[in-house]
């Protein structure tokens, strides 16, 4: 019978709990999605007798995870920056790495010197609408080549109340008659296609143009860097998040490229997570 828990007719939160096949968090995750309560709700009423549709949903997203789907998209959000996204299949989950660009890029813009930003493949806005949120009185540009991950990052943008102007097109294609900048940030495709780590974990359900190059990991990366001069304001700087083992090739590329104080700065883990440099 649908709906019937092993141990047969089970209808409450406490008797969920007990399977072992996933993380009692993530249960409680599941059931404070289905029920719309916060666990503290879920902690007071665990004895309770719950509706038949509800235990219904809640088996039906369990099994969704236990085939290995993502919390993120099970839940329909991930916090980042302190702020809740709405994500769907149709873009990459943000990660906590990913606020060090955040973070630097908000640190180069209270300087004063930045008027005008650039996120490039915004997926579901995460960065664009964390730096919008951060310092309103920057003027914030977002691109993505994927109309529905340009919907989706409207829609947080207007849900957080972000000022950010979304244009849909390839990297620098999208731009189309818009001003230079004095920033560009970027999180673009950089896993190589040949790395398993694509069929692994989360990574086998998000989309693969926004993990991957197809080639070697490093093409997007250098399309973001050879357009850069064209559409940066003098003095600008360009920001990369890269790969663990690709800050060197990003490095070689920028110095290049003619940009000039170019660095790479560490993660919590040590690891060389974003790189940049300005452009004279
Ligand atoms: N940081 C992501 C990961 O490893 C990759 C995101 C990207 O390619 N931009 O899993």
């Amino acid at each position: 019978m649908p709906g019937t828990l092993p141990g047969g007719g089970t209808r409450t939160i406490r008797e969920t709990l007990r399977d072992a096949s996933l993380p009692r968090s993530e249960l409680q995750l599941l059931w404070q999605h289905v029920l719309g309560k916060p666990r503290s709700w879920l902690i007071a009423h665990d004895a309770d007798t719950l509706a038949e549709e509800d235990v219904e949903r809640f088996l039906q997203l369990r099994q969704r995870r236990q085939a290995g789907e993502p919390m993120a998209y099970l839940l329909g959000e991930r916090e980042f920056m302190g702020h809740a996204f709405r994500v769907s299949p149709a873009v990459l989950i943000p990660r906590p790495e990913t606020e060090h660009l955040v973070e630097h890029a908000l640190a180069e813009a209270g300087s004063g010197r930045v008027r005008r930003l650039l996120d490039m493949g915004t997926g579901s806005g995460a960065i664009a609408v964390s730096i919008a949120l951060a310092n309103p009185a920057l003027e914030i540009v977002a691109t993505d080549a994927s109309p529905e991950a340009l919907a989706l990052a409207q829609d947080n943008a207007r849900r957080l109340s972000a000022g950010v102007c979304f244009l849909h097109g390839d990297w620098y294609d999208a731009l189309a008659g818009q001003a230079r900048f004095d920033m560009i940030v970027s999180n673009p495709p950089y896993i190589d296609s040949r790395d398993r780590h694509l069929e692994q974990g989360d990574l086998r359900f998000e989309p693969s143009m926004a993990l991957t190059d197809g080639a070697d990991g490093l093409q997007a990366l250098r399309a973001i860097v050879d357009g850069a001069a064209h559409w940066l304001n003098p003095g600008g700087s360009l920001w990369l998040e890269h790969g663990w083992d690709q800050a060197a090739s990003v490095r070689a590329m920028l110095a290049g490229a003619g940009f000039a104080d170019v660095k790479s700065l560490t993660d919590l883990a040590g690891i060389e997570r974003i790189s940049g440099g300005r452009y004279l």
